[in-house]
């Protein structure tokens, strides 16, 4: 089995997941011209991926999404409450004057007069019915945290760098193209259920974020007897993390910010906020924490990721988790990576 982690961080997070009959892509939050481009310098090939999974609908996790997908012609598997998150964020919202909708209705009422003139068993809809839904109602209002960097970014800002090259990733469905939110397929999990895709056995676990849904994933496959987890973007570890983490083998796990970085950093107090949050990320200290108190041992490999640009150093979230592993039984198991935000990180194999 093996992990590939192709982006880690607040500008996109994307990994492969793979057995010998299996490959996975968890999240998309790149581009999908740069999550090509990163599929290829670490040796993976899109063309064998049998799936995408998605974490949580924040844009570093699923700013490539449609496109990747579209491109790739697999199935994505997600919560339902996620992936109403995620189409109302793509939609395009229209607006309507008062003047405009008093107009609107008008005309409704003259088009049903006369549809009812012409067939005298005709049935006059409820408006709603006839009408979709009532455009005085606002719009969903885009989430809180669209804006800052560290918890996740609008679409436009996470691609303009790069924009999708149509050699590569040009939509090839002409109909669905104009629906943002198309995808080929989509498969609805829960947290909790477990699942398969291929040879590849998903436990979905709930975290603590402010999204719709979010989940970490346990990945394990029966012939390799090896197991594999994802846990980032999570303000806490509550007992079902902590437990969906046991007996890993390759362990990604979120280690986001140095507390003092953050208090003395750059951002506003609400933003300090939020990141210190329940439901915001975990910092250095927390995961320091998990690994000497609640981790099992098990991990050949921990592997540190989501780290944040501004309020965090590599070298203080990878001091901070050995020294928390240090004085562990196995010899050979809990070495620990760094994750990249710029560049994939070379294959663990397991
Ligand atoms: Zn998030
Ligand atoms: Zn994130």
């Amino acid at each position: 089995m093996r992990m590939t982690i192709l982006a880690s961080g607040s500008k996109g997070n994307s990994t492969i997941v793979a057995s010998a009959h299996t490959r996975l892509l968890i999240d998309a939050g790149l581009s999908c011209r740069e999550l090509l481009k990163r599929m290829a310098l670490a040796g993976e090939d899109p063309a064998a991926l049998d799936a995408i999974l998605i974490t949580h609908e924040h844009q570093d996790h699923i700013a490539g999404l449609a496109t990747l997908a579209r491109r790739l012609r697999i199935p994505v598997f997600i919560t339902e409450p996620t992936h109403r998150a995620w189409v109302r964020m793509v939609t395009p919202r229209t607006t309507m004057t008062y003047a405009k909708w008093l107009n609107h209705i008008q005309k409704e009422k003259e088009l049903r007069a006369d549809v009812a003139a012409i067939s005298s068993h005709s049935v006059i809809l409820p408006q709603n019915e006839v009408t979709g839904k009532d455009p005085r109602i606002a719009p969903l209002p885009a989430p809180a945290d669209a804006t800052h960097p560290d918890l996740c970014q609008p679409l436009s800002e996470v691609d303009a760098s790069t924009d999708p090259d149509p050699d590569e990733c040009d939509d090839p469905a002409p109909g669905p193209k104009r629906d943002p939110a198309f995808l080929p397929a989509v498969e609805y999990f829960h947290s909790g259920t477990n699942f398969s895709i291929g040879d590849i056995s998903i436990t979905p676990f709930t975290i603590p974020h402010d999204a719709a849904d979010p989940c970490g994933f346990v990945f394990e496959s029966q012939s390799e007897s090896v197991r594999m987890a994802i846990a980032t973007d999570l303000g806490y570890m509550p007992p079902n993390v902590k437990s969906a983490l046991k007996r890993i083998d390759v362990l990604l796990l979120e280690s986001n910010h140095d507390l003092e970085m953050l208090r003395d950093g750059p951002y506003p107090w609400a933003v300090k906020q939020r990141v210190l949050s329940r439901v915001g990320h975990l910092s250095n200290y927390a995961t320091a924490e998990f690994l000497s108190r609640d981790y099992d041992g098990c991990a050949t490999w921990i592997v540190l990721g989501h780290l944040s640009e501004s309020n965090n150093a590599p070298e203080l979230a990878l001091l901070a988790a050995e020294q928390a592993v240090q004085g562990r039984m196995r010899l050979l198991g809990n070495r620990v990576l760094l994750a990249q935000q710029s560049a994939p990180l070379a294959p663990i194999c397991l």
